[in-house]
């Protein structure tokens, strides 16, 4: 006999809610920025390209959404400092913060890679999740509590050899998010890392097609995520049906890690 139970499609519900998401120009941003704006929030979209930023901002908002564009660079603190006052500007307040944007980084093994190409990664996808915090959080105290979701990668769980600054920036985003999130849990701020795996984003688009094969082999499930995959564990983390939910390693990444 079939069962009767009724399975509900569940949407997490983000009215009067403000969000800033950064790298929200492509891919795991920018799917997280849409789906976000789809279930009620108004999103912040920043990224490097004042464009590139408009351009998802203007589809949100001919959808229904509310969205405002941000140009700015991560890696500058004044930046993410402005990005938080605009927000509090155009919205009123700061409750949630996707902190996501990231690069490659160098390829090779250690002691190949060029200085200025580690130091860069460590830049963009490690000290950057910290300048975004930093600016982030006294804004979401200020609005009565919220939460944070840091993007690291399987990468920030597990090595790779021949992304040296990549992995050694991504397992500081683990760190960084869990000493976050002890610090601010009493506070009204959940804060957890979401861990892809490879997802077919413009971000793998140098890959030659050996590479690719190989690390979609490397994926029990046999294939790359995509963007909307993430963006629906980033919408459950920033949800309040996450409410016990702080200091995790969230991964999405086809059984990879479970090796
Ligand atoms: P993506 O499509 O390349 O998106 C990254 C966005 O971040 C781009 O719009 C990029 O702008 C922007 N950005 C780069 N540097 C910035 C900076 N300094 N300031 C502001 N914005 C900046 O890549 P994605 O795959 O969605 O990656 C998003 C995050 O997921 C990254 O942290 C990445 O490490 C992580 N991740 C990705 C995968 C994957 O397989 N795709 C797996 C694990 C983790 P430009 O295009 O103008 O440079």
């Amino acid at each position: 006999m079939a069962s009767k139970r009724k399975y509900q499609v569940y949407e997490h519900r983000f009215e009067e809610k403000v969000v800033l998401v950064t790298g929200g120009a492509s891919g795991i941003g920018r799917a997280t920025a849409e789906k976000m704006a789809r279930q009620g929030a108004s999103v912040v979209v920043m990224d490097l390209r004042l464009d590139a930023a408009e351009a998802v901002a203007d589809e949100i908002v001919k959808g229904g959404g509310k969205a405002k564009a941000f140009a700015g660079d991560v890696t500058n603190p004044k930046a993410m400092e402005a990005a938080v006052a605009f927000c509090e500007k155009e919205f009123g307040a700061l409750h949630m913060a996707f902190n996501n944007a990231g690069i490659g980084g160098p390829a090779g093994l250690l002691a190949d890679i060029d200085i200025d190409g580690f130091r860069q990664v460590i830049e963009v996808n490690l000290n950057a999740v910290f300048y975004g915090m930093h600016a982030e959080i006294p804004a979401i105290l200020r609005a009565g509590g919220g939460a944070i979701v840091n993007t690291s990668s399987i990468y920030g769980i597990v090595g790779t050899a021949t992304s040296v600054g990549y992995t050694a920036a991504k397992h500081g985003v683990t760190g960084l998010t869990k000493a976050a999130a002890l610090g601010y849990a009493d506070k009204g701020i959940r804060i957890n890392s979401v861990h892809p795996g490879c997802i077919d984003t413009p971000i793998l688009q140098g890959l030659d097609p050996e590479a690719r094969n190989q690390l979609i082999a490397e994926h029990p499930q046999g294939r790359f995520g995509t963007d909307e995959e993430v963006a629906d564990a980033v919408a459950f983390l920033l949800s309040d049906r996450a409410s016990f939910v702080s200091g995790s390693q969230f991964v999405v990444d086809g059984g990879y890690t479970a090796h």
